[in-house]
């Protein structure tokens, strides 16, 4: 068995950048999960993980020689409120390693005990959360969306008080880096310019080698770039992220943070699943705009790095922002278009699309579903569709149903489903977990025996509120 050889940058960076921190050692951990063909990615070895020292380095009770855990500091806003101090409450970034292709990944435990970040919160995680993160953060990775990933799950044998008293869990979770909006806003704040110029030609190697380091204006048109196409990403796939502070939105363009987040079932634009969203500041149609709205705290956060005339870089830096409209434009429509089957653009595909999106909301479609069903040649009955059918059929391509099995997924993680997936792990039945992954590893799949999988929630199942964990 090979033990994993750390390689660890970030604790390299000034000791203002992070804390360092052992994780806090749990009673009695045991194994719920190991993500194999991840780990081989990653250069580890999967029957390391499983072993007993495995186990002690997963469940945060013995650091294996070279790791350097630390709890990285970051701000942000949270709901539009200022946060000078935020960092991971709850969380150690174990080191780093490097996968046999050259990459490098960041391996973190989630729910590892306090820190001097933690303020109110326990430092810990309970299984329902844990879980809920692995499936989702990997089937979003199936559906080809970029994202952490859960590289395992571990209960600790102890329990955490949340409405009542849960078996407590930890994440491994695992990214390129983990180096937020917020991150580079803490910087700012403190008017720490080194330390700001020091982030940026670190995120920048991470992410964007082929920049030079300390290009700020280059950088922030990569974030903005790689942003805008992940939000429609989301947007493709009826995914609401719910919490979309800027502590949440990653430099590197990939999702971050499973907490309130949540596929629509049925098609509503205005769809907010998170308890604490009273607003809906994070309703699904908000996302695109909210990210605006981040990526524009970023651009602040960068100035002081792009030179000595403000007014020239304050103009520059909106620049980039405004080509947030027609890189976002272009990202929907790469991704649209194929779930209708359309090859190439046109003009009217915007109207199509949007006609499509209208009726649906009208007629309370299920996304995935009606979606998946075009391929089918299956539009769902009504006048409007009618119409709307015959403008369509003038447009598919010649390979429509095949672009159109690649773009619309049969299997997405349902709420009602990760639910009673948690609510059997939590009476120590893992077999619902097993299933869903095995299913979500392949869902553009169509796999007939996995339909109730498929299956919208009977209005008794639905599940109408998210919590953070
Ligand atoms: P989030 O809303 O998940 O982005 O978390 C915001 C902040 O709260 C981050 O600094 C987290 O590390 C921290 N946090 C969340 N849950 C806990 C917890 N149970 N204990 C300590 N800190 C937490
Ligand atoms: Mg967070
Ligand atoms: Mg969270």
């Amino acid at each position: 068995m090979i033990t994993p050889v750390f390689d660890n940058h970030y604790v390299t960076l000034p000791e203002r950048f992070y804390t360092r921190l052992d994780p806090v050692p749990v009673a009695d951990p045991s194994l719920l999960a190991v993500n194999e063909p991840l780990a081989v990615e990653m250069g580890l070895d999967p029957n390391w993980l499983k072993s007993e020292d495995g186990l002690a380095m997963l469940a945060g009770n013995q650091m294996p020689a070279g790791s350097a855990p630390l709890a990285q500091v970051y701000a942000g806003h949270q709901f539009g409120g200022w946060s000078s101090r935020l960092g991971d409450g709850r969380a150690n970034l174990l080191g780093e390693v490097r996968g046999p292709d050259g990459t490098l990944w960041d391996i973190q435990l989630k729910g590892s005990g306090p820190t001097p970040y933690s303020r109110m919160g326990d430092g810990r995680a309970w299984l329902g959360p844990v879980l809920r993160e692995y499936v989702i953060s990997e089937a979003m990775h199936a559906l080809g969306v970029r994202t952490t990933r859960a590289l395992a799950a571990v209960e600790t044998g102890e329990t955490v008080l949340r409405e009542r008293a849960f078996p407590g869990a930890i994440l491994t979770r695992v990214a390129p880096s983990h180096i937020r909006v917020g991150t580079f806003q803490y910087f700012a704040s403190q008017k720490d310019v080194d330390g700001l110029a020091t982030l940026l030609a670190f995120a920048s190697q991470r992410h964007n080698p082929d920049l030079a380091p300390d290009d700020a204006l280059g950088f922030l048109a990569h974030v903005v770039k790689a942003q805008a196409y992940l939000v429609a990403r989301w947007m493709g796939l009826g995914f609401i992220h719910g919490v979309m502070n800027t502590d949440n939105t990653h430099v590197g363009g990939i999702t971050i943070d499973y907490g309130p987040c949540a596929f629509m079932d049925t098609y509503d634009p205005a769809k907010v699943f998170s308890s604490i969203d009273q607003f809906g500041r994070y309703a699904y149609q908000a996302q695109p705009e909210i990210l605006v709205w981040n990526l524009a705290q970023l651009a602040s956060s960068l100035l002081p790095l792009m030179g000595d005339d403000t007014n020239k870089s304050i103009e520059a830096a909106q620049e980039v922002l405004h080509g947030f409209g027609p890189a976002y434009t272009q990202s929907w429509l790469s991704i649209f278009l194929p779930k209708l089957g359309i090859a190439g653009e046109a003009e009217g595909d915007i109207e199509l699309v949007q006609t499509f999106l209208r009726l649906m909301a009208e007629t309370g479609a299920d996304f995935t579903n009606t979606f998946r069903a075009l391929a089918e040649d299956v539009v769902p009955a009504g006048e409007g569709f009618a119409a709307w059918r015959a403008a369509w059929t003038a447009r598919k391509a010649p390979n429509a149903s095949a672009l159109m099995k690649a773009a619309n997924p049969a299997f997405i993680p349902r709420n009602h489903q990760i639910d009673a997936m948690i609510a059997a792990a939590v009476a120590s039945d893992l077999g619902p977990f097993k299933r869903l992954m095995d299913v979500l590893s392949r869902p553009f799949d169509d796999q007939p025996e996995h339909s109730d999988l498929m299956r919208p929630p009977a209005p008794e199942e639905e599940v109408r509120q998210t919590f953070c964990g």
